[in-house]
C-alpha cells in the first residue's frame, strides 16, 4: 500500500548516500568560485511575485505557466523563486551595491522552483547554481562568465563541454528580428501551434523555442530561417566578436547556434547554453547571458550585467549515469566497549569526535554484537576498550583493512588514531579471515 503522504509531484527526497555526490561537487564548485574571486549572496527564497514578473517577462513560460504564486496571510503577492538573477538584482539594487564599487561578482546556490510538467531531469523543486558578474558591458565579462561556467563543469569531471552561443541582440534590434520572423512565418501562420501564434504576438523569437514537432517541420518547409545574428546592429557586433575571439584565446570550445533564444525575457547580446544528449529530451546542463537593461528595469541604476544559472540536478543524473564514482566518506573509528567501559567509551568518543569520525553502540550491547556493526560499519579502525587494558591506560587497535592489531596508550590517543587514518591502509594479508574488508 502506498504511504498516506507521499512527496508532493515534481520533488524527492536525497538520502544521505546520494547527498555525498552533490556535497562534493558543491565543495568543488566552492572552491573554483572563490578562486574566481566570486562571494556568495543569500537572498529569500519567496520574492515579491511583480518581481518576477517584471524580470522574467510576462510572457514567458516561467511567468504564464510556472510560477509557485501565493498570498500570504497578509495578502501579499508572492512566489518562490523561479529562478536567482531577479532576487539578486533586488538585492543589488535594495542594498545600494552598485555604489560601493564598479563591478561585483556573485554567486548563490540553493532550490529554485518551476510547475512544470514532472519528467527525467525535470522537477518542480531543483537545485542551481547562480553566477552573476554585474557592472561590466565588457565583452571581456562575457568571456570570463562562459570560462568560469565551463571550468565549473570540468571541476566535476566534464570533459570536451561545447558552449552554443548566440546573440539575441538589443530592444530595438530584436523588435526588427522579430518582424522579420513574423513576416518569414506569415505564409503558414494558421497552422502554427496556438502557443506559437500566441508568442508571435508578445515575443517572437521565443517562436524559435518551440518543441511542437508540427511547428518544427513548418519550419524546415520554410527552408531557412532568418538570423538574429544579421540582424544586430554594429556595436552589438564587435561586441559579439570580441567574445568569440576571447573563448577562443582562453582556449573554450563554442558553436553558434542560431535557435538559441533563451527562455526569459531579460537577455541582450550574449546568450550562451551547454547541453548534455544522455538527458534526452532536458538536456540542457545550464544557461545563460548578458542582461544589459535589467537593472534600469527593475528601478536601479542603469547597470549592465551577464550571468548563468547551472541545474544541479541534471550535472548529478549525468555523472550518476556515467558511472563517476561518488567520493568515499572519510575512513572513521569504530569504538567498542565492555559493560564495565562503557562510560568511559562514550567519554572518549566525544573526545575523538572533534577531529574524527567515530560511531559506537548507544545501546550498549553485548561484545559479539559490536563487532558484527563494526564489520557493518564501513570504519577502517576498530578501538576495543578492554577493561584490563583501560586500567593500564591503554587500549586495542585493530586495522581492519589489514587486520593487523596494536596497543595503543590512551594518552595522546587522538593524536595516534588520526596519524593511522591519515596514511593509506597497509598492504592486505592473503588468506586471513580476519583481514577482509567489512
Ligand atoms: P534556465 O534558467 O531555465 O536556463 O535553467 C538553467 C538550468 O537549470 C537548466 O539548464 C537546467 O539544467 C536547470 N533546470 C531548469 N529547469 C529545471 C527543472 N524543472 N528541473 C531540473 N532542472 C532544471
Amino acid at each position: 500500500m502506498a504511504p498516506r503522504f507521499q512527496a508532493p509531484r515534481g520533488t524527492r527526497d536525497l538520502l544521505p548516500e546520494e547527498l555525498g555526490r552533490w556535497q562534493w561537487a558543491e565543495t568543488q564548485a566552492r572552491g573554483v568560485l572563490e578562486r574566481y574571486g566570486y562571494g556568495e549572496i543569500r537572498t529569500p527564497l519567496f520574492e515579491d511575485f511583480e518581481l518576477f514578473a517584471r524580470t522574467s517577462g510576462e510572457s514567458s513560460d516561467v511567468v504564464q505557466k510556472e510560477m509557485y504564486r501565493f498570498k500570504d496571510l497578509g495578502d501579499r503577492d508572492l512566489a518562490l523563486r523561479p529562478e536567482f538573477t531577479a532576487g539578486v538584482m533586488r538585492a543589488f539594487i535594495e542594498r545600494g551595491l552598485g555604489g560601493r564599487k564598479r563591478i561585483h561578482r556573485l554567486w548563490s546556490g540553493g532550490p529554485v522552483f518551476r510547475y512544470g510538467r514532472p519528467q527525467k531531469g525535470r522537477y518542480r523543486q531543483f537545485s542551481q547554481v547562480n553566477c552573476e558578474l554585474v557592472g561590466s558591458p565588457a565583452p571581456g565579462a562575457d568571456v570570463e562568465m562562459i570560462t568560469l561556467f565551463v571550468d565549473l563543469y570540468e571541476a566535476w569531471g566534464f570533459r570536451d563541454l561545447t558552449v552554443v552561443l548566440n546573440s539575441v541582440g538589443q530592444p530595438a534590434s530584436r523588435r526588427a528580428y522579430g518582424d522579420q520572423l513574423r513576416a518569414w512565418l506569415a505564409p503558414v501562420h494558421g497552422r502554427l501551434s496556438a502557443d506559437s501564434q500566441q508568442r508571435l504576438v508578445v515575443n517572437p523569437l521565443r517562436v524559435l523555442d518551440t518543441k511542437d514537432e508540427g511547428d518544427l517541420a513548418l519550419f524546415r518547409e520554410l527552408g531557412e530561417v532568418p538570423r538574429m545574428l544579421d540582424a544586430i546592429d554594429e556595436a552589438d557586433r564587435a561586441h559579439w566578436e570580441a567574445v568569440l575571439a576571447g573563448l577562443e584565446s582562453v582556449g573554450v570550445a563554442y558553436e553558434v547556434d542560431h535557435g538559441l533564444v533563451r527562455g526569459l525575457d531579460y537577455y541582450t547580446r550574449t546568450a550562451f547554453e551547454v547541453h548534455d544528449r544522455s538527458l534526452g529530451a532536458q538536456s540542457a546542463l545550464g544557461g545563460g547571458g548578458r542582461y544589459d537593461g535589467l537593472i534600469a528595469e527593475l528601478g536601479g541604476p542603469p547597470t549592465p550585467g551577464v550571468g548563468f544559472a547551472i541545474g544541479l540536478d541534471r550535472a548529478m543524473l549525468v555523472l550518476e549515469e556515467r558511472g563517476a564514482a561518488a567520493p568515499a566518506p572519510p575512513a572513521g573509528i569504530y569504538l567498542a566497549a565492555m559493560e564495565a567501559t562503557h562510560a568511559m567509551a562514550l567519554a572518549l568518543a566525544r573526545e575523538l569526535r572533534r577531529n574524527l569520525s567515530v560511531e559506537l553502540d548507544v545501546e550498549a550491547r553485548g561484545f559479539s554484537a559490536q563487532m558484527k556493526a563494526a564489520g557493518k560499519s564501513g570504519a577502517r579502525l576498530l578501538v576495543i576498550l578492554g577493561e584490563e587494558e583501560w586500567k593500564r591506560g591503554e587500549v586495542a587497535v585493530k586495522d581492519l583493512a589489514s587486520g593487523t592489531q596494536e596497543t595503543l596508550a590512551r594518552a595522546g590517543l587522538a593524536e595516534a588514531l588520526g596519524a593511522r587514518l591519515a596514511q593509506a591502509p597497509p598492504p592486505v594479508r592473503g588468506g586471513a579471515k580476519e583481514t577482509e574488508k567489512p
